[in-house]
């Protein structure tokens, strides 16, 4: 068989969505899986709602993915140019073609398509055989000279040799009207694949654009791992038929094919994506990580004072990394590392004064700190279990004060990792100052 050539073909009258996103990565997955060319072709013949903002969002939001395109705009190919509103030389060509065929004629100005009337039956890849008839002869050129959807998309499927059609289940529909064409034009039918809507998470009917979680851009902004959104998106309609649900991409490459997608509709689950994205987060290298929180955390104006020392950023995210479920959860759970005005939780610190002498424990800590090693936490956690032997007391014992007088919480990265990370002078200074004042 020929190389495998597809496309992802959107509209830039709107925002990313989850849906397109997952066309595209279908798409993809396909191209990869085969060998194939994956192609980015732009379907901008709606002047009055196309913008140049939304195209920009595709293409970011597509790198932003990993789903890069083999033939498209800013990637060239043979068969370009890959917006349909450059191609009018094309379409004006084909209409020739579709004229000479015999099939076309004017009424009102417009330019209509007469329909065969016989059973269009494919094979589809997803869904198995479909048949449906066109019953009414369709409109392929408007009066105002524009040639309409139906007509552009079919031929731009056969000028850039599309072998493989996968796109949303919205289509099929489409579908009859489409085969009349390549028959008409005695082009070859591609293969089609369609593939089942994804339902919103609560109630009936398909999610859109204005639903919660819709927006791909979201997620970016948000500071979500592409690489869990794309894990997640692979699962929205097709699965590795065992129990996995988080798998290296080049696996996915590998197992995924058009007949192992559901025909089913997928509910989308923000939960589940919340989840996938911990658990990505949680086995990220520390490095990308650290870049991809500092990134985040700069685009938040979280530094409003400037940026910090990046080594010691890089130790804080590090350290924190485990403990978070998700990029956007550091901002509110760093603070104190990067300012001493930190507010003391009233219920932390009733729990704290609750038994034993806290202060009088936080009095041993402090007097220890100056000759005490903070190279290392196995160094400081055996500083402390020395001090608790000393005074017959428990480790929680100082760690429980120390915690709160540090950090103001109850809750927290690993102890001895917060006291290393904040280095001997914070530590000192805050425990100075608690015991001062609380
Ligand atoms: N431009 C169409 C859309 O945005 C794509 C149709 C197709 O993939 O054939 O849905």
């Amino acid at each position: 068989m020929s190389q495998v050539r597809v496309r992802f073909a959107p509209s830039p009258t709107g925002f990313f969505h989850i849906g397109s996103a997952r066309t595209a990565l279908f798409n993809w997955l396909y191209a990869r899986h085969t060998g194939g060319v994956f192609i980015l072709r732009v379907e901008d013949t709606d002047q009055a709602r196309n913008s140049e903002e939304f195209l920009s969002l595709i293409y970011n939001s597509l790198r932003w993915l990993g789903l890069d395109w083999d033939e498209g705009p800013e990637a060239g190919g043979e068969f370009g140019p890959y917006r349909q509103s450059e191609r009018a030389p094309v379409y004006a060509q084909f209409l020739e073609r579709l004229k000479a065929s015999g099939r076309t004629y004017e009424k009102d100005g417009a330019l209509l398509f007469r329909i065969s009337g016989e059973p269009q039956v494919i094979e589809d890849a997803i869904r198995g055989r479909v048949e449906r008839t066109e019953e009414k002869d369709f409109v392929i050129v408007r009066s105002d000279g524009k040639p309409v959807f139906h007509f552009v998309n079919v031929v731009d499927d056969i000028s850039m040799r599309v072998t493989h059609v996968i796109r949303g289940e919205d289509h099929l529909s489409n579908t009859s009207k489409h085969t009349e064409l390549f028959k008409a034009l005695g082009e070859p039918i591609p293969v089609y694949a369609h593939i089942p809507l994804i339902l919103k998470q609560n109630g009936p009917g398909k999610m859109s654009k204005r639903d919660q979680g819709a927006l791909v851009e979201e997620y970016q902004k948000r500071g979500f791992l592409p690489e869990a959104l794309v894990n997640f998106l692979c699962l929205l309609g097709w699965s590795p038929k065992d129990d996995r649900e988080k798998l290296p991409l080049a696996e996915i490459v590998r197992l995924f094919d058009l007949p192992g997608v559901n025909q089913s509709n997928a509910r989308f689950d923000e939960k589940k994506l919340a989840h996938m994205n911990m658990v990505y987060l949680h086995e990220m290298v520390p490095e990308r990580c650290f870049v991809l929180a500092r990134d985040f955390l700069f685009a938040r104006n979280f530094f409003p004072e400037g940026a910090p020392d990046e080594a010691y950023l890089r130790e804080v995210i590090a350290l924190c990394q485990p403990k978070v479920r998700a990029i956007e959860d550091l901002p509110g759970f760093i603070g104190y590392f990067f300012s001493d005005d930190f507010a003391i939780d009233p219920k932390a610190k009733e729990k704290v004064f609750a038994k034993g002498d806290p202060k009088g424990r936080l009095g041993e800590l402090l007097t220890s700190i100056p000759t005490a090693d903070f190279s290392s936490d196995a160094a400081l956690e055996v500083l402390v279990q020395g001090l608790a032997a000393q005074h017959g007391a428990g480790t929680g014992d100082y760690i429980h004060p120390a915690r709160l007088a540090v950090s103001g919480s109850g809750v927290g990265p690993s102890f001895y990792g917060l006291l290393r990370v904040l280095g001997r002078d914070r530590v000192a200074a805050r425990i100075g100052r608690f015991l001062a004042t609380a």
